[in-house]
């Protein structure tokens, strides 16, 4: 459980945004930034993002819904969503948990993604959705 990012307060809601403004979120986070992480997978090595966990309660687009696009690839559960004007990933709700979303932590009002620190790497190559049962 982050609380604090480099002097930042992590708001039990707190905002996020993409690159040109257009798309706002609210994000319930009691427990500040929760479970961050990177991830190998064919998709977020090349995004890079460090992105952290929520309930789908937790999310609100308070601005720009309209322009958040949807990205859907390999067997097209996840759904990510990024901004159509800035191209910027703002979210998405995972295909591993399907009652979370992931978000951006760069996103994140007032946040540099770079110190919190420490990050652990996700596995997505072997993603767990791939493994036989
Ligand atoms: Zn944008």
């Amino acid at each position: 459980m982050i609380k604090n990012v480099g002097g930042t307060e992590i708001k039990a809601k707190h905002r996020a945004s993409c690159h040109c403004g257009t798309v706002v979120l609210e994000l319930d986070l009691p427990n500040g930034i929760v479970d961050p992480r990177r991830c190998d997978c064919s998709l977020c090595r090349r995004k890079g993002a460090i992105v952290a966990s929520v309930p789908l309660s937790g999310i609100k687009v308070i601005q720009g819904e309209e322009s958040l696009r949807l990205y859907q690839f390999n067997t097209r559960t996840a759904k990510h969503y990024f901004c159509s004007r800035c191209g910027i990933y703002t979210h998405h709700q995972r295909r591993s948990n399907s009652s979370e979303y992931g978000y951006n932590v760069g996103c994140l009002e007032g946040v540099n993604p770079f110190a919190v620190g420490t990050v652990p790497t996700n596995d997505g190559v072997n993603h767990p959705a791939d493994r036989s049962k």
